[in-house]
């Protein structure tokens, strides 16, 4: 949510952030990242769900598949992924722990094909977090408290007035992070205005 169009412009060194790095993230860094255009106006977060292989958690090969590091070898379902170079600036993982591989101030790789808001090619100017997770399971506790502090934290320092999934950004192209996520919740978490959500589809 935008305060004030000074908010993207004040210091980023304070104790939630340190330049385009959250303090409270593991730091990544993944090579899979670009420059956004000039001028680019980051004022939507995109929310994804990701597992690897789907719906095994707690292992390590998301961030390997960021990082350009994944065996490919490692698992039939990683036959389907081979060669891709794609990331998010941020991953929640089931226990809560935050995981940061771009600078928000970098373009990350996570939307694809996509349009909101008016616009398109929505890495230009969104900032990607990539919950643990399947199209269809729940997400838990920790990962919506450290969800909500994080949008709190962005807010504070990027015009953020929307917040959507990629199955709003790319409709029937993307499904995540899906039914099981809990907009709701995360609406009455956030208490911002009610236009930054989601609308369903057709509204
Ligand atoms: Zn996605």
């Amino acid at each position: 949510m935008a305060e004030s169009a000074e908010a993207s412009s004040r210091p980023m060194n304070d104790d939630r952030w340190q330049g385009g790095w959250h303090r409270a993230a593991v730091r990544r860094d993944s090579p899979n990242f670009g420059p956004r255009p000039a001028g680019a106006l980051i004022d939507l977060i995109v929310l994804h769900s990701i597992s690897l292989p789907p719906g095994q958690y707690g292992g390590d090969a998301v961030a390997a598949l960021f990082t350009n590091t994944l065996d490919w070898e490692a698992h039939p379902y990683f036959q389907s992924i081979r060669g891709l170079q794609v990331s998010a600036h941020f991953f929640i993982r089931r226990d809560g722990v935050l995981w940061q591989f771009v600078d928000v101030g970098q373009r990350a790789w996570h939307a694809g094909v996509s349009c909101y808001r008016g616009r398109v090619q929505c890495n230009d100017d969104s900032i990607g977090i990539e919950l643990e997770g399947l199209e269809g399971d729940t997400f838990t506790p920790a990962q919506y408290a450290t969800l909500v502090q994080l949008c709190t934290d962005l807010a504070q320092h990027y015009p953020v007035a929307h917040i959507a999934g990629h199955e709003h950004i790319a409709p029937g192209r993307k499904r995540d992070p899906g039914p099981g996520f809990d907009w709701p919740h995360l609406e009455q978490q956030l208490a911002w205005s009610h236009a930054c959500f989601p609308r369903p589809a057709g509204g």
